[in-house]
């Protein structure tokens, strides 16, 4: 099966149990301004969980366009070192407002992945994961649908043991619940190991399905009350579970991707098929694209400083693969071929995205070679493992560098950057900008103060809305 009859099978599924199908929302949450991007399929929902709108269905299914390059949920790093990470991804969820609770949301679930009407995915592969005190999930799983115990792994809060928890909340405030989760085991071969181990962050066992229980409402307090009416949020990338029906380790493999890369590998005429940097380039078009299509163009705050962010990453990606002129643009083509049917908006607004990246990369060429050039003069003379911050500062303030993308640099050499000298030099151009002030107004200054102060913002602001 490929990745678009994927999509529309598991459309298909939850619309045969009476689930309204709603469209992906944009990229740029329409409700929330707190978000930096949409992140989950709930996120269009979130009035609705909230009781503060109301919908003429109490069951819906979407394939949501997802980006986590920011805030909270940041994945931009994992991109080129996992196998299941992306910038942007689908997110396909079922969603119950008060309607149905755990034993459905369970038992849909495992038919749609099990049963051979539908993807027919063989069960001793897979595992599940409960909250701890959830025994109600754990009865569910052992005996109903009859999971053998040794593979329902109960999982506690934040800060527990490794890196998972299995609580969700909201917010601070707000509807908060229990999940449960499926995992596929992709084979001895593959590091890694189940969830709640030491080894669990490994590419494995790999999380395919999120179910959110929203059962209660934590007060300012602290205490938490039951919700009157019980919900259902579900989130499974759909790269992950192409990966398994199509019998490919990673979501880079899969048919999407594979495209994909093909289109990389022609533009940047590399002869490297084993690089990572294919990887990045073909997440990157799809974040970088998307964005475009749901409004936010390149800049240097907010929204638009991450989509640049990214983009001169993927230009950086292109140029080590050996791109020599401006070719991230011309990717967008092979990407109306591969989505452009499901997301009528990528191939309406078409030539407007090329446009767009067009005019990014012309004008971090300029730059980029410069800044390459002097970053490797630096490495060499390095003494120690540790890139100057001066250095880290220059490239940022000179040649557009963003930190992550010299930080980017730095890891695939096994180099740190330091932070500390970076922000000395940010608040010694702070100062000088402030002395400056009292003659005249420097408004290039000006606009590095605002991007900083921008994403504090975000940050601070991220924690108050979290996807499943
Ligand atoms: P992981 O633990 O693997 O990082 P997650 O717990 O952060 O995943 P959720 O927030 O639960 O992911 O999102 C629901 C589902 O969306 C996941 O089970 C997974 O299938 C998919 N997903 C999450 N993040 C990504 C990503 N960056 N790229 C591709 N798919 C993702
Ligand atoms: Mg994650
Ligand atoms: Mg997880
Ligand atoms: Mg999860």
């Amino acid at each position: 099966m490929n990745s678009a009859q994927i999509r529309q099978a598991f459309l298909d599924y939850f619309e045969q149990q009476q689930h309204s199908v709603i469209a992906s929302s944009p990229l740029v949450p329409g409700n929330d301004p707190t978000l930096l991007f949409t992140n989950a399929g709930m996120v269009q929902f979130k009035d609705v969980f909230l009781g503060t709108d109301k919908r003429n269905y109490s069951r819906a299914t979407t394939s949501q366009r997802c980006v986590r390059a920011g805030g909270k949920h940041n994945d931009l790093e994992n991109v080129g070192y996992t196998a299941r990470h992306h910038t942007f991804f689908e997110m396909l969820g079922n969603f119950s407002f008060g309607d149905y609770f755990k034993r459905e949301a369970i038992q849909f679930a495992w038919e749609f992945l099990t049963s051979d009407a539908w993807m027919g995915l063989p069960v001793e592969k897979l595992s599940v994961t409960v909250y701890q005190e959830d025994d109600e999930a754990y009865d569910i799983w052992a005996n109903e649908i009859g999971v053998p115990t040794e593979r329902i792994i109960r999982i506690g809060d934040k800060g527990g043991r490794y890196n998972s928890d299995n609580f969700w909340a909201m917010g601070d405030t707000g509807p908060c619940g229990p999940c449960t989760e499926i995992f596929y085991d992709h084979g001895p071969e593959i590091w890694g190991g189940p969830p709640g181990t030491p080894e669990e962050d490994g590419d494995r066992f790999i999380e395919i399905w999120n179910i959110v229980f929203m059962q209660f409402v934590r007060s300012a307090d602290g205490s938490m009350a039951p919700l009157p009416k019980p919900s259902v949020d579900t989130g499974m990338g759909l790269e992950r579970i192409a990966a398994v029906l199509q019998g490919v380790h990673s979501n880079y493999e899969i048919d999407l991707f594979q495209n994909l890369i093909k289109a990389v590998v022609k533009a940047t005429q590399t002869q490297d098929l084993e690089s990572k940097s294919l990887q990045v380039v073909a997440d990157h078009i799809r974040s970088c694209a998307f964005l475009v299509v749901d409004g936010v163009l390149p800049s240097n705050e907010g929204r638009g400083y991450v989509l640049r962010r990214i983009m001169r990453r993927a230009i950086r990606h292109g140029n080590k693969l050996g791109a020599t002129g401006p070719f991230f643009h011309t990717l967008v083509d092979a990407l109306v071929k591969e989505m452009g049917e499901a997301y009528p908006e990528l191939k309406q607004k078409q030539a407007q995205v090329e446009q767009v990246l067009l005019k990014e990369e012309q004008q971090f060429a300029k730059t980029l070679e410069q800044g390459m050039r002097i970053l490797e003069q630096d490495i060499a003379e390095l003494s120690g493992t540790e890139i100057p911050g001066s250095t880290v500062f220059k490239l940022y303030d000179t040649y557009g560098f963003p930190v992550d993308l010299t930080a980017d640099i730095a890891r695939e050499r096994e180099l740190s950057l330091d932070m500390e000298g970076f922000e000395a030099a940010m608040n010694e151009q702070r100062e000088r900008a402030r002395a400056a002030g009292q003659f005249s107004v420097d408004y290039n200054e000006a606009l590095s103060l605002d991007v900083e102060s921008c994403f504090e913002g975000y940050e601070s602001l991220q924690g108050q809305a979290q996807p499943v």
